[in-house]
Formats: C-alpha cells, structure tokens, sequence
C-alpha cells in the first residue's frame, strides 16, 4: 500500500510512520529527514532548503517534489511506502498524483495547544530522526538505536513553532478535503496515547 501521512506539525507522524513500517515492512519517507540530511551533506539541495526551513517556512514546491520523485523511483518503493510530511500544499499533492497511487491518506488530529507542548518537548535523534519526548526520556539523553545523544531540532524552539502551526492551517490543511473529496481519507484522534493511535491507524488501514 502506499500511503500519505498528513497532520500538523508535532501530531506524531514520525512516531506512527516508524512504528507502522516496521510492522508492514515497507519504508517510511520523511521529507523531513530527507532535508535535514541534504542541509547536513551541504548538498545543492540542502542549500536550497535551509533557509526556509530554519524560518518554520516550507521548503519551495519544486525543489521537495524533485527529491520525492527521485526517491519514489529506489526499487523498495515497490512494495509499497508511507509518506511522512509530503504532501504540505496542493501542488505538491497534483504532483505526486501523477507519479504515485496513492491508496490511502491517514489524517492525524491533533489541537494547536498539546501540539505546541509537544514540539517544545520533542527531542530528536541526530543519526535516524528518532523522535522522543522529554517527558518519557525521564533522564535519558541517548538515542535508543544509534546511542547518539538526542538534540532539540532549532525550528522546535518556541519562536518558530507558532509560525509552523500556522503555515500548516494556511498550507497544509487545504489537502484534508482534498483527499476527502479522493475518497483516501482516514481521520485518526492523534490525542490519545500513542499505543492507542498505532492500533487506531492500523485498524482504518485494515479496513480500507
Ligand atoms: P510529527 O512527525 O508529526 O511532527 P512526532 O512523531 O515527531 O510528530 O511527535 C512530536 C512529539 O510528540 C515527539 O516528542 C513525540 O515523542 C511526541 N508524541 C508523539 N505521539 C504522541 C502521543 N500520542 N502523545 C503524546 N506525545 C506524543
Ligand atoms: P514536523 O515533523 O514537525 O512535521 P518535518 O520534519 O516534517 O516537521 O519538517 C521540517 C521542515 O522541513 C518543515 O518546517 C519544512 O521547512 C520542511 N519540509 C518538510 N517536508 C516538506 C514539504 N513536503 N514541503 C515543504 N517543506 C517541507
């Protein structure tokens, strides 16, 4: 299957996109992680992006529907993906719309006030993107996989998260009723212990 999960900054598509490929076994791609590695690598790419993303500003269209099209093309796309955080405008979801099929779209809702708590307390993996949060690191500061010590990502700070929520409701949001209208819409309570929103996800796949 290949799948899109869409949602606001902070509702836990990392979290469910990295639980949720290892039980399906198919890759989980992160526009995210993909950035973050091109700005790492000093890439053409990653050059492009940094800017904009130190800004809580989405990346241009045109440079994220190039790095997705390339990696959709990587033979373990076969078996099917999830998408985590691409589409974030309509035209990159008309773009994706004609190189993929795309059979389902899980919306993850969460409200703006515990999504500003939780992005203050996300921490993150430098190696593999891991997502963890302060509250449940209870002391912790070492990536669980890679034993790298965790970091808070710079666009998490306070100052740019409430310009990110609002990029979303003006950028991201408008894809909700347009894969509603597609018929590949999945909403899923993202409020709710992340047990809970895995067996939730998993259930709306089943019956899809
Ligand atoms: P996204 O990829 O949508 O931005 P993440 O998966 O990175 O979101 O999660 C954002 C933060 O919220 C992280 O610190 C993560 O540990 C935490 N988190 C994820 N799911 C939940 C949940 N169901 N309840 C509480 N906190 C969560
Ligand atoms: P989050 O986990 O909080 O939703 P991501 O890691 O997905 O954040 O994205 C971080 C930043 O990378 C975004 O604020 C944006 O600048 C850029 N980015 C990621 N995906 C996209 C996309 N599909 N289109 C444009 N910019 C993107």
């Amino acid at each position: 299957m290949n799948i899109i999960f869409l949602g606001p900054p902070g509702a836990g598509k990392g979290t469910q996109a990295q639980l949720i490929c290892q039980k399906l076994g198919i890759p989980q791609i992160s526009t995210g992680d993909m950035l973050r590695a091109a700005i790492a690598n000093q890439t053409e790419t990653g050059l492009k992006a940094k800017s904009f993303m130190d800004a809580g500003q989405l990346v241009p269209d045109e440079v994220v529907i190039a790095i997705v099209k390339e990696r959709l093309q990587a033979e373990d796309c076969k078996a099917g993906y999830i998408l985590d955080g691409f589409p974030r405008t309509v035209a990159q979801a008309v773009a994706l719309g004609g190189i993929a099929d795309i059979q389902a779209v899980v919306n993850i809702a969460v409200a703006d006030e515990a999504l500003v708590k939780r992005l203050s307390g996300r921490r993150v993996c430098p190696v593999c993107g891991a997502p963890y949060s302060v509250e449940r690191l209870a002391g912790q500061t070492q990536c669980a996989v890679d034993g790298a010590t965790l970091i808070q990502r710079d666009d998490d700070k306070p100052e740019t998260v409430l310009g990110r929520l609002t990029v979303y409701h003006q950028k991201t949001a408008p894809l909700i009723d347009f894969y509603r209208k597609e018929g590949k819409l999945l909403d899923i309570d993202g409020d709710q212990d992340a047990q809970a929103v895995t067996a939730a996800i998993l259930t709306a796949l089943e019956a899809k």
